[in-house]
């Protein structure tokens, strides 16, 4: 089973959990929900002092083709209409805050008929707002789920430094491939906030998630026996990527980009 559908498998599972927490939360007068329309500060502010919160991502009328909820620590892009005062809140657009999972699904249950049953795409994928206890994303040979394991350990707020794996784990079929932490990535991006940390320039785009993009690089290369750690990764653009595996000038690069890391490494 995926990974992906590993959580939505947990992600219904949860729900039924909920369900049934629910009717013994009705009388303990919790806080209650609460829908954001055109106050995009109101709403930061909500996010900022609930770390640990929920929210929904969902039109201005609440309807059951578009409900998503995610961990309250996923900053999420604001595709409704930039140009507005209120791009996250405003226009078409609004969300609902609880601080827990369970008066957010109780909200939607009560506002929309049709969510009565929510189901795993209700749940958002990267966040995966209905496991209890930050995701797991393994070592993984599989390059798209290196960056989306990455993702989801970004998604879930202030990354701790990993220890990372000394000896990488790796399988040779036609040619040799390594299991990489993405816990690692997902730490040397938070370091790099949004800079290539070689050239110092700011990442050349945004990715879906309006997340800076940057490639992971290991100073010494896992198949020349590099550790798969925090000091011996860091996060560049494509240009510098490419340049320190190809470029004329690669040593120096390498060097370069080595004592960089050492110093943003040494222990304070
Ligand atoms: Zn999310
Ligand atoms: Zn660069």
């Amino acid at each position: 089973m995926s990974a992906s559908a590993d959580h939505k498998v947990q992600a219904a599972s949860l729900y039924a959990v909920c369900f049934n927490v629910r009717v013994l939360q009705r009388d303990n007068q919790m806080a209650a929900a609460k829908q954001w329309v055109d106050d995009d500060i109101g709403y930061e502010n909500w996010l900022s002092a609930h770390q640990s919160g929920f929210m929904a991502n969902m039109s201005k009328r609440p309807h059951s083709n578009y409900f998503v909820i995610h961990r309250s620590t996923h900053k999420l892009p604001d595709r409704s209409n930039p140009a507005t005062r209120n791009p996250r809140t405003g226009n078409r657009y609004s969300k609902v805050t609880a601080e827990t999972l369970t008066e957010l699904v109780d909200w939607a249950r009560r506002t929309v008929p049709a969510l009565h049953h929510l189901s795993a795409q209700n749940f958002c994928d990267v966040c995966a707002p209905a496991d209890a206890l930050p995701v797991e994303s393994p070592p993984t040979a599989s390059p798209e789920e290196y960056i989306t394991g990455a993702d989801r350990i970004r998604a879930c707020g202030t990354v701790k430094k990993p220890m990372g794996v000394v000896v990488p784990r790796s399988s040779t079929g036609t040619s040799t491939v390594f299991f990489r932490d993405p816990s690692v990535r997902a730490w040397v991006l938070q370091r790099a906030v949004g800079h290539c940390e070689l050239c110092g320039n700011p990442a050349p785009f945004l990715t879906d998630d309006q997340e800076p993009f940057l490639e992971s690089h290991h100073l010494i290369t896992l198949s020349a026996g590099g550790p798969d750690t925090p000091d011996n990764a860091a996060a560049v653009c494509p240009n510098c990527h490419r340049n320190l595996h190809h470029g004329i000038d690669r040593d120096d690069l390498r060097e370069r980009l080595s004592r960089t890391v050492v110093q943003k490494e040494a222990p304070r």
